[in-house]
């Protein structure tokens, strides 16, 4: 028996988007829905196809289908989706792309016993109602509202270009986020998308160094303390210590003393001191006298030069046992020269024919 529905359900379909996005691995913008249509192996023609198979105009399709941008088929259990390719926005292709995919998801044409869905098989309202879901379904796949907020990008254009929907979807999408703001609807740092998305949402990046890493609170470069952004960084710095769950340098790194021997976290064997972490922020009184302005944030990562918090200096950089980040980066790009230049050599001794 086909379904009756005489309403938008939203408690059926918000999970069924989370749980879209995490059977998918959804974990970053832009979503590209031809890869998910691949991946699950659905079929996809262009009208282009259908017109060329039947002899007709692409006019004649988008009439015959009764939809101007896509259709899905389904048949025989299998699903068949066709999108109109002369459409000028690829953005708008991409909506009805993940639009279709709502219908297939949402199993809209399975329990409404349909192998199209069309004005014609439905009751107007149902037909209406199934429309709006994957139009929900699609904008919540392609710009999940949550990560939006998270990330702070309720500004049309850069919805725009981030989730690389049409200005319209776009412009759609920056009011919706405006109502949930104005309605102080709080995103829920352990929602399931979020969850998903973490990596996106906090990856930062230097421009002066190029250091990128994930943190939720990071302000600062740890590797040369300019302000960091969001983004990707391509460096990476391993050139630090292995420090224990204490934040205690697991190998002294001034004599190489591995045999635990500390007292108070300092080195019995040379007195260095084992933590890492940013220094207290003094200043001088009228008498003489030194006092802390600002204390220590606490332990920060082996490779820090700097306080990712407050952007001071480390004691592991104060005490010289790292290197600043210029010269550390001249270390690292020479060795990963020389490794790759020692790849290359071995590649062609396989390739030599005798
Ligand atoms: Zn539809
Ligand atoms: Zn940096
Ligand atoms: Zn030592
Ligand atoms: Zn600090």
């Amino acid at each position: 028996m086909p379904v009756k529905i005489n309403k938008v359900r939203y408690d059926y379909i918000r999970p069924k988007i989370a749980e879209f996005i995490a059977k998918q691995k959804i974990n970053r913008l832009p979503v590209d829905p031809m890869q998910i249509i691949a991946r699950n192996k659905w079929t996809v023609r262009t009208y282009d196809y259908y017109a060329k198979k039947h002899g007709v105009m692409l006019k004649d399709v988008i009439e015959a289908y009764g939809s101007e941008d896509a259709f899905t088929i389904y048949q025989n259990g299998l699903y068949s989706i066709a999108y109109n390719d002369k459409i000028r926005s690829p953005g708008r292709i991409r909506f009805s792309l993940m639009h279709e995919i709502g219908h297939i998801y949402l199993k809209h044409l399975e329990e409404f016993d349909q192998t199209i869905l069309a004005r014609g098989g439905l009751t107007d309202e149902e037909y209406d109602i199934l429309e709006t879901e994957a139009d929900i379904f699609a904008s919540e796949t392609l710009a999940p509202s949550e990560v939006l907020l998270s990330l702070g990008w309720t500004n049309y254009s850069v919805i725009e270009k981030r989730c690389k929907l049409s200005r319209k979807a776009a412009k759609f999408k920056a009011s919706r986020l405006f109502d949930l703001i104005f309605n102080w609807v709080y995103v829920d740092p352990r929602s399931p998308i979020i969850a998903n998305f973490y990596d996106f949402i906090y990856q930062k990046k230097c421009n002066h160094c190029g250091y990128g890493f994930i943190s939720s609170k990071a302000k600062y470069c740890p590797i040369c303390g300019n302000k960091l952004i969001w983004g990707e960084g391509k460096m990476i710095y391993n050139d630090g210590y292995d420090l224990d769950e204490n934040g205690r340098a697991i190998k002294c790194p001034r004599c190489d003393n591995e045999e635990i021997n500390y007292k108070g976290d300092y080195c019995t064997i040379c007195g260095t001191y084992l933590i890492n972490k940013c220094i207290d922020k003094t200043e001088v009184d009228i008498n003489g006298n030194e006092f802390i302005i600002k204390g220590s944030c606490g332990p920060v990562p082996g490779n820090a030069r700097y306080c990712p918090i407050c952007g001071s200096e480390t004691t592991f950089y104060r005490m010289k046992l790292l290197a600043p980040w210029e010269k550390a980066k001249e270390i690292l790009e020479t060795q990963s020269k020389t490794a790759a230049t020692k790849e290359d050599i071995e590649i062609d001794e396989d390739d030599l024919p005798f």
